[in-house]
């Protein structure tokens, strides 16, 4: 199957034990059939241990995380023992994967970075150049879509090029893409918005905090601009139309699919501005945090992310 990325995706290299946020704490590490099988058969000391940190539950494997919620291999320096040990060929499927993502279309595979990645955050938003797909491995290759899938990628194009057009003024591209679609942003306030967020299920209680600080100055931060920050913005808005357009199931999901990217870039700018009126400064390190935690609590929350899709249906 033809498998295409974004052309920064060969770039990406996990930091291990420089990340923040490492995506081996918080998330349950399920473990496929085929890796179970390997670690089934690990011998000696490291196989005994190995095991012993395997449950299954409803014919789901993972690992037993600990009381801090860190994967049980997570050792004290932030690295993988299981890498360490058995080589980067044995982690199991999600473990590899992180934090890629993949598209699926009929005759084609789409393959991403999630933004839930500190590092993929920082390499997402720092391109300089236009978005561009390019293939994984053969160049060239015959893609037979179906009508459907046809369409729906010629619409994300038409909507890259209206954002690219109006790169000094996101507003208006924004509007523009409205007009295309035929489509509107609902109309709520700032405080209505964080309300609706807060009833959400939270991870980490730093968003609660952040969610209710930017509601706590709605009026400030309507009033307060932010300078710069252009490009890494329509990198955002272009992130989350290029993962999320392809998997609607009708026009009116496609529509609050792209609601949803503007929606994003909203509220991550809305938190960038409450950053820079907290202290004077708001960097792009700050960004990217800000990306990667709206990823992690919403995006990679299957339920959060229907109940915003649902928030944005008209
Ligand atoms: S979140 Fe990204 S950079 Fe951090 S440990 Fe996971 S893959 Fe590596």
């Amino acid at each position: 199957m033809t498998v295409t990325v974004p052309s920064y995706y060969k770039d990406f290299k996990c930091i291990a034990d420089k990340c923040k946020h490492s995506c081996c704490i918080g998330w349950e590490i399920d473990i496929d059939d085929e890796t179970l099988d390997f670690y089934k058969s690990v011998k000696g000391d490291f196989g005994k241990r190995l095991n012993s940190y395997i449950k299954s539950e409803s014919g789901i494997n993972s690992f037993i995380l600990d009381k801090n919620e860190r994967c049980p291999f997570l050792n004290k320096d932030n690295l993988c023992d299981i890498y360490i040990e058995l080589g980067e060929n044995n982690l199991c499927q999600i473990c590899t994967d992180h934090p890629r993502f993949r598209n699926y279309l009929s005759d084609c595979i789409e393959m991403g970075l999630g933004m839930c990645c500190e590092e993929a955050a920082r390499l997402i938003l720092s391109q300089e150049s236009k978005f561009k797909m390019v293939f994984l491995k053969e160049e060239n290759e015959e893609i037979d879509l179906t009508e459907d899938e046809e369409y729906i990628l010629n619409v994300r194009e038409d909507l890259y090029s209206i954002i690219y057009e109006n790169e000094n003024d996101i507003e208006n591209g924004i509007n523009e893409i409205f007009d295309f679609m035929e489509y509107s942003f609902p109309d709520k306030s700032l405080s209505q918005w964080v309300d609706l967020l807060l009833n959400l299920e939270i991870l980490d209680p730093q968003w609660k905090t952040l969610l209710e600080n930017i509601k706590s100055k709605e009026n400030e931060i309507i009033k307060t601009g932010l300078e710069g920050f252009n490009r890494e913005f329509i990198n955002l808005i272009i992130y989350f139309l290029f993962r999320h357009m392809v998997n609607c199931s009708d026009w009116e999901d496609l529509c609050a699919r792209v609601s949803f990217s503007v929606f994003a870039y909203r509220l991550i700018k809305i938190l960038c501005i409450n950053k820079l009126i907290e202290s004077e400064e708001c960097n792009f390190e700050d960004l990217c945090e800000y990306a990667r935690l709206f990823s992690s609590e919403i995006e990679y929350s299957q339920e959060n992310m229907d109940a915003v899709l649902d928030m944005l249906k008209t």
